[in-house]
């Protein structure tokens, strides 16, 4: 007998559970359920624009969502639409692939300042997630932290200083574009607490910042060691030896002419975010590297700046009727599987690590579970989501409503780009005339 399987989450891991289902031949029908309108989770609404290479993935996940056992619920939230007690009475097997979707504070005074904006809602903005189309966030500065040293962070700065020819290509919202455009925005520091041998960006992103078409990468060339030193695998310190070599580059480039520059301001440790109601700075203690941990020297120093944005890692959030681990913000699971019945992939399974492709095991995982555990199913699934969701007046968003929406977002298109997103859930909707 067929299973029936609720997935709820479409970004990579809840995509990769599925295709692995399909893989394993298991007997059984996917609903994919997504909050959003749109599919694929962070990478529509995480991956930068200008990377749009990265986002190709999402022709993979298309062709699972075109399969025949999968069916896409898009605009249907766990939690407001349906509960998670009452899917599984629907559902043999229900997987979370929710993500983690926020910030983890800084845990400094004045971090609640007006002008200090976490990567999750910043990266929102300017990739028009719904949640954060109106934060509408005060670019008039000519400085700018940004608080972290891996690949978000330096996403960021790229974003801010990109040229308009540089970023014509991407789907940078046109007022995220707008903004940028009006923005004074000449420095951008971004801060480690540590220094650049642990500085955790990969070597594409951090050479990238060296080509630049008006920006020049600051970097201190007494700061850099000479070798990799410290207990570490072959293939870290390969990669960090690279990012050395990347960084002695852009020690030894000359600013010619470029008018905004980003600082890689490492052994910075963030202690207080200065001024009154607004940013006016941020003070930092300078730290030292003892054994790969980030050790307080006892001397400070201030940058000038009027908007901080932390990208210091997201953080899970629990979910009525699931176990919740708060210290590390995932659901406890055992590879994937929470408890016969209920599964996880993806950032809520292991945390919000790795790239895309780390989340496909995760699939694998949850997939083998699912079918290890199943039955002889029984439970039915889809035709009682459907009758649920009508009675409460909830119409879901298909994957051809989706396609009719991508359509509308290309041909809207300036050209060279390769759409202009619908950013808010009412304009989304109202492509399909609701
Ligand atoms: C800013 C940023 C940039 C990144 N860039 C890259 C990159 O360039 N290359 C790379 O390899 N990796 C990148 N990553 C990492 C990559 O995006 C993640 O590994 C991946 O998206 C995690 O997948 P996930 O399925 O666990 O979560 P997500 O992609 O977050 O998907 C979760 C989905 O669940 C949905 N959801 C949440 N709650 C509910 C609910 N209650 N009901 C229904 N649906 C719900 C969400 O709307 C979302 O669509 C980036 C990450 C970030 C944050």
């Amino acid at each position: 007998m067929s299973i029936s399987v609720a997935i709820v989450g479409s970004g990579p891991s809840g995509f990769y559970t599925a295709a692995a289902l399909l893989e394993l031949g298991a007997d059984c029908t996917i609903d994919i359920i997504e909050r959003l309108p749109t599919p694929y989770g962070l990478i529509r609404g995480g991956v930068a624009p200008d990377h749009q290479t990265t986002k190709r993935v999402m022709r993979a996940y298309e062709r699972t969502a075109l399969h025949s056992k999968v069916r896409y619920y898009g605009n249907v939230e766990l939690g407001k639409d349906i509960a998670l007690g009452e899917l599984r009475a629907l559902y043999d097997a229900v997987v979370l692939s929710v993500g983690a979707p926020f910030d983890r504070p800084l845990g400094i005074p004045g971090e609640d300042k007006h002008g200090v904006i976490g990567s999750a809602a910043f990266v929102g903005w300017y990739n028009g997630h719904p949640d954060f189309r109106d934060l509408d966030p005060d670019l008039a500065t000519k400085a700018v932290v940004v608080i972290g040293n891996g690949n978000v962070a330096i996403d960021i700065a790229r974003v801010l200083v990109k040229s308009k020819a540089e970023m014509a290509a991407t789907d940078l919202p046109g007022y995220a574009e707008a903004a940028i455009r009006a923005s004074p925005i000449a420095d951008v520091y971004m801060a480690g607490r540590r220094g650049p041998i642990e500085a955790k960006f990969t070597n594409v992103e951090l050479r990238e910042m060296g080509e630049l078409e008006d920006c020049h990468p600051v970097v201190e060339a007494a700061q850099l060691p000479d070798t990799v030193t410290g207990e570490m695998s072959d293939r870290d310190r390969r990669l960090r030896e690279k990012n050395m070599a990347s960084m002695r580059e852009f020690a030894a480039q000359s600013p010619a002419g470029k008018s905004k520059r980003v600082h890689f301001t490492f052994f910075a440790k963030p202690v207080e975010i200065l001024g009154g109601g607004r940013v006016e700075g941020i003070r930092f203690e300078r730290t030292k590297v003892t054994d790969g941990r980030a050790v307080d020297t006892g001397e400070f120093f201030e940058i000038a700046c009027g908007l901080v944005l932390p990208a210091i890692g997201y953080q899970g959030a629990a979910l009525e009727g699931a176990p919740f681990d708060a210290r590390g913000g995932v659901i406890p699971n055992a590879r994937g599987r929470v408890e016969p019945g209920l599964y996880v992939a993806g950032w809520i399974k292991r945390g919000p690590t790795g790239v895309i492709g780390t989340n496909k095991p995760d699939g694998d995982e949850a997939a083998e579970a699912i079918l290890a555990d199943a039955g002889a199913g029984g439970k039915p699934g889809r035709s009682a989501l459907d009758a649920h969701l009508a009675s409460r007046n909830v119409v879901p968003v298909s994957f051809a409503d989706w396609k009719t929406i991508e359509a509308a977002e290309i041909a809207a298109a300036a050209p060279g780009a390769p759409r202009e997103k619908f950013c808010r859930v009412r304009d989304l909707l109202a492509v399909l005339g609701r």
